[in-house]
């Protein structure tokens, strides 16, 4: 609990006594306020751990589409740049062909 207590839109200082749900100064609903921002906050860093794991996700499936890419060409996988490894052009297949 923090030691004092005072209004989170407008600042001002309220007694911890002051148990009403609206602020004395502009009237904005205290114990409302604070939970909408938590509320929200808590949507954002959920929004953030979604987007998060959605990218581990996608990377994840890129390193099994490029190691089964690897296992049909017989080549050995590309492990030390996987994160910026694109399959070859058709065009440097051919270069590679004898
Ligand atoms: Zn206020």
């Amino acid at each position: 609990m923090k030691e004092d207590k005072s209004c989170p839109n407008c600042g001002k200082k309220l007694s911890l006594f002051y148990l009403k749900q609206n602020c004395p100064a502009c009237g904005v609903d205290l114990l409302h306020y604070d939970m909408e921002g938590r509320l929200e906050r808590d949507a954002q860093k959920a929004a953030k751990e979604v987007e998060a794991l959605w990218r581990v996700l996608r990377r994840a499936d890129k390193a099994r589409l490029i190691e089964k890419y690897y296992q049909k060409k017989g080549k050995p996988f590309p492990w030390e740049d996987a994160d910026a490894a694109e399959p070859p052009s058709a065009q440097e297949q051919e270069d590679q062909c004898p």
